[in-house]
């Protein structure tokens, strides 16, 4: 199965990609994940990546789909969590899977309301080692800034600030949204209302999934 999930940042991609990998054993690829852990190991990536995170702007198409076909060229199931995010992102993913009789099967695409997004971006919380994500108000961890899963320490992320959201939830609007259309065109877009409980929404997310 290959699919994407699509949505402003807070939705509830990366909260939902962890229940659907547990669900149908499918490799997540995050590709905020992959620059983070860039810009934590300091690499040649990460610096130039960091460049456009900490303004909260997109990361150039050319590195982030270079980056993208390098992982995938050696897989044939994954969910993409964040990627793409402008239109030539996603044609060139069209393109790379065609080439090899490839195709997506599903665009998943979370939404919420504009104040709800600023709300859970502003609470989340982070841990560094495994990713998995907490929320200050909606799902705190069971020991302050202490991962359930792995113990790792929680942090809250730079570009998670209230200050950097706004240009964030801006870039979704004129670079990522077109993406909607792009995938309904394609008969492959599915849309999730990400504004109701976790679990409401894995369950939606799980119907289509098993239909795929
Ligand atoms: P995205 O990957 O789309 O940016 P996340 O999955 O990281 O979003 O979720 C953003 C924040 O909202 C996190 O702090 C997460 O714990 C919280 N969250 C996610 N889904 C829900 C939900 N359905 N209800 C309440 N809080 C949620
Ligand atoms: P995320 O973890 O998905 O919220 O992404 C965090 C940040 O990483 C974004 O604000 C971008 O700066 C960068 N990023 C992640 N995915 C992409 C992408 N597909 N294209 C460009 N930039 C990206």
């Amino acid at each position: 199965m290959k699919l994407i999930l699509l949505g402003p940042p807070g939705a509830g991609k990366g909260t939902q990609a962890a229940d659907v990998v547990d669900r149908y054993n499918i490799p997540h690829i995050s590709t905020g994940d992959i620059f983070r852990k860039n810009l934590r190991e300091e690499t040649p990536l990460g610096k130039k990546a960091k460049e456009y995170m900490d303004k909260g702007e997109l990361v150039p198409d050319e590195v982030t789909i270079a980056m993208v076909e390098d992982l995938l060229k050696d897989m044939d199931s994954y969910m993409l969590d964040g990627f793409p995010r402008t239109v030539a992102q996603a044609e060139a993913l069209d393109k790379f899977l065609s080439a090899r009789n490839e195709k997506l099967d599903v665009a998943l695409c979370i939404n919420a309301d504009y104040s709800l997004l600023v709300k859970r971006i502003v609470g989340r919380r982070m841990c560094k080692d495994c990713s998995q994500t907490y929320h200050t108000e909606f799902h705190p961890p069971k020991k302050d800034g202490v991962c359930d899963k792995c113990g790792g320490q929680l942090y809250q992320r730079d570009d998670d600030k209230e200050e950097t959201v706004q240009k964030r939830l801006d870039e979704y609007e004129s670079k990522t949204k077109p993406l909607i259309e792009y995938y309904e065109k394609k008969n492959i877009l599915k849309n999730v209302d990400g504004s109701r409980s976790v679990e409401e929404v894995s369950k939606d997310i799980f119907k289509i999934l098993d239909e795929c």
